[in-house]
């Protein structure tokens, strides 16, 4: 019991401990005042101090007069009275402060103590080799990875089905050159959001003349309503900022209005400005979509709703932050996107392409969208805890690459291993913190967070543990473990998307070349994590030598796909051929 209530004073943090020093005040005040009535013989105080005691729910009336008669009996007698008013009650209000303020502290003391001393520390700096070795990137592995990804792609693109990259063909034809010129929109939808915009290109020397967007949320019931419906929304939204066209926006005479449409869900392709839906993720059901051709489906809700406009290229988020990147500088080759998911895309010789399908056209070049959250290699650092994570995942098997470092993931990662150190090791004293057990619930900017933290005694560590996991008290040791963690995660992935690159420039003959490379990325896990991005240049630096990696740059265009749309309808517009 006496224990119990130690622990639990013990779990305070600062603001709780104020808050109960002004419990511990305001009672004394109360016992002080009571035991004044007592000795002026005031019974009716003694009555409503009863009542006031049964409204609170103390049931033991007879207990709490019990300890305040025993109070009452030692205060000091009605001569002195005077002096304990006017003297002594500030006098005493102030040390029974001070010596509550100690005892709380003493008491935190003696629980995070207890807590250490609980701690199976050997079990700890086990625990934690095991995830790190398991999670080993050195130079070789990331060298055989890189190799590995590499002959992957090759497989895929022999034949579908070759690899576990499916490598799919985007029927990109002509990448934006900055020549371009016109009025060009875009539409982009990849989750609750989506986003449309209108750009207005002047070519070569004006390049982007003018740009607005606007940004939408999707009702939840069009989620999983009628395609009809939703489709129909969007069309409204476009008819809507359609309409807003102001009179710098110039669509040449005869030209239709065209759209360049980024759908970030897994779509069959069989043109630029066609493709059917194999399936709906991130939170959307809508059972008569999948199996048709959304851009059909959009351009008969464009019809109904009034809007006089071509979709001419359906895109994936990737290869629209690759064209994005590409209309700025000719360098560019890759995509990448680093967010909740990942995915990479570049730009590949249709001539290395085997499975082209016959009969159809050939462009000298084309984007390869490798769905690389998919790759697959006995070369991984893969461990326990990452393949109890996929067990529970929703699509155990697949993304077994993603499923190492993406934004979705990484925070489960850490999660994951904080409950083994909690279950084999009593991290938390023998305790299992209520949610550490509940998936998802540290995110990854929660680790990111962490990671940051650079204060000596880690507050912001205890601050975020204490809100995904109810943890009051954190002893630094387990603060610095915890740190630890989050520090060989976030190494494991930046390492992985370093030797993921390496392949892709391995592939376009681009590796250690003297020549000028530039991966167009966007995603929230790059933007947001400094240390990730960090370890992700030195692993570049690490397998590529100071002057190769000299030559990749990495270019953060944020939310570029929708612009990269616009620009890919801009490529292959119609308007642009008749011209
Ligand atoms: P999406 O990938 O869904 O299109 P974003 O590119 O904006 O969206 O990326 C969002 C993801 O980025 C989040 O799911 C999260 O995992 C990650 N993220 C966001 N903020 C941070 C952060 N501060 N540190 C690390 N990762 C972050
Ligand atoms: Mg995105």
């Amino acid at each position: 019991m006496a224990t119990t209530h130690l622990y639990s004073l013990g779990c305070v943090s600062v603001y709780e401990l104020k808050g109960l020093v002004l419990v511990y005040m305001v009672w004394f005040i109360d016992i002080h005042n009571w035991a004044i009535s007592v000795r002026r013989d005031d019974t009716t105080k003694r009555k409503q101090r009863q009542r006031v005691w049964r409204v609170m729910g103390l049931l033991d009336t007879d207990a709490w007069l019990m300890l305040y008669e025993g109070v009452a009996a030692s205060w000091p007698t009605l001569e002195e009275r005077e002096v304990v008013e006017n003297v002594g009650k500030a006098g005493v209000a102030v040390a029974l402060f001070v010596c509550t303020a100690l005892l709380c502290a003493v008491a935190a003391m003696v629980v995070k103590k207890q807590m250490q001393k609980n701690v199976n520390w050997g079990r700890v700096q086990a625990t934690i080799k095991e995830f790190r070795d398991g999670c080993a990137t050195p130079l070789q592995r990331l060298q055989k990875l890189a190799a590995d990804m590499h002959t992957e792609m090759i497989a895929g693109l022999a034949k579908d089905g070759g690899s576990k990259l499916k490598m799919l063909l985007s029927f990109v034809e002509k990448l934006p050159s900055g020549n371009e010129s016109g009025l060009f929109y875009g539409l982009d939808l990849g989750g609750t959001n989506f986003r449309v915009l209108r750009v207005q290109l002047g070519g070569k020397d004006k390049r982007i003349v003018k740009q607005e967007h606007e940004v939408v949320s999707i009702p939840p019931r069009l989620m999983i309503g009628s395609n009809e419906d939703l489709f129909d929304y969007i069309a409204q939204v476009l008819a809507k900022f359609v309409a807003k066209e102001g009179n710098d926006c110039k669509l040449a005479p005869g030209h239709k209005r065209e759209l360049g449409f980024t759908f970030s869900f897994p779509v069959s392709q069989q043109s630029i400005d066609s493709g059917t839906l194999v399936k709906w993720t991130k939170g959307f059901a809508i059972a008569e979509t999948v199996g048709k051709d959304v851009v059909k489906e959009l351009q008969a809700a464009m019809v109904r709703q009034k809007v006089d406009m071509r979709v001419a290229a359906l895109v994936n988020d990737t290869t629209g932050t690759l064209a994005g990147g590409r209309y700025r500088n000719d360098d560019v080759m890759m995509g990448l996107i680093l967010g909740t998911g990942s995915n990479a895309c570049y730009v590949e010789q249709t001539s290395a392409i085997p499975k082209w399908p016959s009969g159809l056209p050939k462009p000298e070049i084309t984007v390869i969208n490798m769905e690389w959250g998919n790759f697959w290699s006995s070369h991984l650092p893969k461990t326990k805890v990452d393949d109890d994570l996929d067990a529970d995942s929703v699509n155990p098997g697949d993304q077994a690459f993603e499923k190492l470092f993406s934004g979705m993931y990484l925070g489960d990662i850490v999660r994951r291993v904080i409950l083994k150190l909690a279950q084999d090791a009593c991290l938390f004293g023998g305790s299992i913190p209520k949610n550490l057990t509940s998936p998802f619930v540290l995110r990854t900017p929660d680790v990111s967070g962490m990671h940051a933290d650079e204060s000596a005694d880690l507050k912001e560590v205890a601050k975020v543990i204490k809100a995904a996991f109810g943890v009051r008290s954190l002893p630094v040791e387990t603060r610095k473990v915890i740190i630890e963690i989050c520090d060989i995660a976030a190494q494991r992935g930046a390492r992985l998307v370093a030797a993921g690159i390496v392949g892709i420039l391995r592939k376009i003959g681009r590796e250690g070349k003297d020549v000028r490379t530039v991966v167009g990325m966007d995603g929230g896990l790059y933007e947001h994590y400094p240390k990730f991005r960090g370890c992700l240049h030195e692993a570049l630096g690490e397998l590529l030598g100071k002057e190769g990696s000299a030559n990749v740059v990495i270019e953060l265009s944020k939310d570029g796909s929708g612009l990269g749309a616009a620009l890919l309808a801009a490529s292959h517009s119609v308007n642009l051929q008749k011209a």
